[in-house]
């Protein structure tokens, strides 16, 4: 069995505050949120990152992206909302179990500051 932290929380055997869930998606909020609203919508079946993602996943992971503006939505997110993916050390990513992290409700700063 995974001893990975999201799939803990799959199982039930880590709380999380709950957003959604179904059979194939869960989606909860981040402990750490960045903006008002913050949440991360993962699949249930456990993939290191989007670099692991392959032709049989990719109706999964579409069913997440058209999730993530309807819970969004239900988070009061009418104006909009922040989609990000880390991936791999490299992305910044920290855990390794693919989410998408959903951010908004508040002053969203632009993505990459230039100089
Ligand atoms: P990453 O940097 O991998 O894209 O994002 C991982 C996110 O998971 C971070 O924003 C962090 O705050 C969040 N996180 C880490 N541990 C936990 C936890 O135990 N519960 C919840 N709900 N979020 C967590
Ligand atoms: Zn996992």
């Amino acid at each position: 069995m995974s001893d990975c932290l999201f799939c803990k929380i799959v199982r039930d055997e880590i709380p999380c505050r709950k957003v959604y869930e179904d059979d194939e998606v869960l989606a909860f909020h981040d402990i750490n949120p960045v903006a008002p609203v913050h949440f991360m919508l993962i699949p249930k079946l456990h993939l290191d990152s989007l670099a692991e993602a392959e032709d049989a996943h990719v109706a999964l992971l579409g069913r997440m992206l058209v999730l993530a503006p309807r819970l969004a939505k239900q988070q009061g997110l009418d104006n909009g909302f922040r989609t990000v993916i880390n991936t791999g050390r490299g992305g910044g990513q920290e855990v390794f179990h693919l989410h998408i992290h959903v951010i908004g409700g508040g002053n969203i700063p632009p993505m990459v500051r230039r100089s």
